[in-house]
């Protein structure tokens, strides 16, 4: 017994070990146990859920003009081929807060944008900002139709408007015909003058 705590007090000494706990000394026997460094009581999370490393804008930028991505959508947009997941025949008329709560997925069916770790909305991922503007009136496609959730949507209003001021989004405004005569008339300022 007396060799067995001698080693412990050795182990201690020399930071083998960080605690000790010694019971049972009654019985004869010793029992020890190392303490870890970080005391994880978590269940492990599924890696395919797992956002809390998000991917860099550049990697996303590449994935979006790779055959990877090809393959997986196609030409089509990447909310073309989701479906929602609700509750009876109707759609609920807004789509779910988020997808993701403290960096991990939890809901079975994430929208397109969450559920594909490599798509990042930012304002110099054009190609994937352009699938969310409609090729007929060049307005935000509505989330009714793209089903991206809230907090998306959220973040993809923030990234068009920060691509229309760094000019990576072109968009056309309105053409007005002006009439200038019905505030300038040069016959009138010489009568006057
Ligand atoms: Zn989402």
């Amino acid at each position: 017994m007396s060799f067995v705590i001698t080693r412990l007090q050795e182990a201690l000494r020399h930071g083998i070990i960080n605690k000790v706990g010694v019971r049972c000394f009654s019985r004869g026997s010793v029992v020890f146990q190392e303490e870890s460094e970080a005391p994880s009581n978590e269940p492990p999370v599924d890696p395919a859920k797992d956002r809390r490393n998000p991917v860099p804008v550049e990697t996303s930028i590449r994935y979006l003009a790779s055959d990877a991505y090809k393959e997986t959508y196609g030409s089509e947009p990447v909310w073309k081929p989701f479906r929602r997941n609700h509750k009876g025949s109707l759609p609920p008329k807004k789509t779910r807060r988020t997808c993701i709560r403290s960096g991990i997925i939890s809901t079975g069916s994430p929208c397109p944008i969450c559920r594909d770790e490599y798509l990042i909305i930012d304002h110099r991922n054009t190609a994937l900002l352009k699938q969310f503007i409609s090729p007929y009136n060049g307005e935000v496609i509505s989330y009714e139709k793209t089903n991206i959730c809230q907090k998306q949507h959220k973040n993809l209003l923030i990234a068009l408007h920060r691509a229309h001021d760094y000019g990576t989004i072109t968009y056309d405004v309105d053409f007005r015909q002006y009439d200038y005569s019905d505030w300038y008339r040069p016959e009138e300022d010489q009568q006057k003058n």
